[in-house]
């Protein structure tokens, strides 16, 4: 029982707390031997570049947690619980950097300009050697890599404002680690957290992705329109690129395409999907058919 295994502690809780701590801790076993057992997923979801022809640059890998009623957690449900813990968000980081390292190995061997896309949470990237326990994680899951002068190609780590804030000297140097071994940098969910404007200039950013709370309403809303416009001129004058996310309909991509934007996300083109659905949807890019939804609703 409870009592017996945490000892005179658990006398201060009330009944009902104690089920609470309980669940929370059985919540966080599981978890942990979720992990152990590769038995999280990764889903991908598809970048597009807005030139002519809509090509695909690119997915981002997101995590989710099969249960064994066959629903599948999504993060906002189990990544408050990791972050509580610095060994599980650990332990979570690298499995998601090992798996998507081994998926993006696989498909850039016949998609060499594909980028895999990797989330890096804010308690990840504060401890000290981030850039070094990534590259050890992408290595160990593809030892192929290893040997390489660039052994960090073709993935892009994102991170948030408030990530890269917290110590912004130390965070410079972590992402200029990560550069140097040969991946990509982006800023997540770019104008929603606390940042200066100034680091833009220092920091080794690849491109800003533009937060879908902006992106929503930008083809019904001047000031959501306004503030991507700025976005957008900001990234392409400091020598970044622009991604929006969650484009849904075509006049969000028409609008954006009209500002300059590089590249769009969203369910649009398609949500996210199990890593064995990619080779078809590969495929279906390589006919044409990702434009097929724009197509659909041009005016004649
Ligand atoms: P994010 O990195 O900003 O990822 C984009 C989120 O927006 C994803 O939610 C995606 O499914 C959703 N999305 C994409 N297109 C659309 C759209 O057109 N409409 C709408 N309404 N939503 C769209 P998801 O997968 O639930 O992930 C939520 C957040 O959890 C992510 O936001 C990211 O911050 C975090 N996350 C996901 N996977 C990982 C991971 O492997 N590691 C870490 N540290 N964080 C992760
Ligand atoms: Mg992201
Ligand atoms: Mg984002
Ligand atoms: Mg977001």
């Amino acid at each position: 029982s409870a009592k017996a295994e945490g000892g005179a502690a658990w006398r201060y809780f009330t009944p009902s707390m104690n089920e609470a701590v309980l669940q929370r801790i059985e919540r966080e076993t599981r978890l942990r031997e979720a992990i152990r057992d590769d038995a999280l997923a990764l889903h991908f979801q598809p970048i597009h570049g807005l030139r002519d022809g809509l090509p695909l640059l690119g997915l981002e890998a997101l995590v989710r947690w099969p249960q064994p009623d066959g629903g599948l957690l999504p993060p906002a449900a189990f990544l408050p619980l990791a972050e509580a813990s610095a060994d599980l968000a650990e332990a979570l980081g690298r499995w998601v950097c090992g798996c998507a390292a081994r998926h993006a190995h696989a498909w850039r061997a016949q998609h060499p300009e594909l980028v895999i896309s990797v989330n890096l949470s804010a308690r990840q990237f504060d401890r000290d050697g981030v850039a070094d326990r990534v590259l050890q994680a992408c290595t160990a899951a593809v030892p192929a890599l290893a040997g390489e002068p660039q052994p960090l190609r073709g993935l892009e780590f994102e991170i948030t404002e408030g990530a890269m804030m917290r110590d912004p000297q130390r965070a410079q140097a972590e992402l200029q680690r990560l550069r140097d071994a040969g991946a990509t940098i982006a800023i997540d969910d770019f104008g929603t957290g606390y940042s200066s404007l100034a680091y833009l200039k220092h920091f080794p950013i690849d491109r800003l992705k533009i937060d879908r709370g902006f992106v929503r309403d930008l083809d019904r809303d001047a000031d959501d329109a306004a503030i991507v416009l700025a976005a957008v001129e900001l990234a392409h004058r400091l020598g970044r690129t622009a991604v929006a996310e969650g484009v849904e309909r075509p006049t969000q991509l028409h609008a954006l395409r009209a500002m300059g934007c590089d590249a769009v996300q969203g369910y649009g083109f398609a949500a996210p999907m199990p890593a064995r659905q990619v080779p078809a949807y590969l495929q279906g890019v390589a006919r044409g058919e990702h434009r097929r939804w724009l197509q659909a609703d041009q005016p004649a």
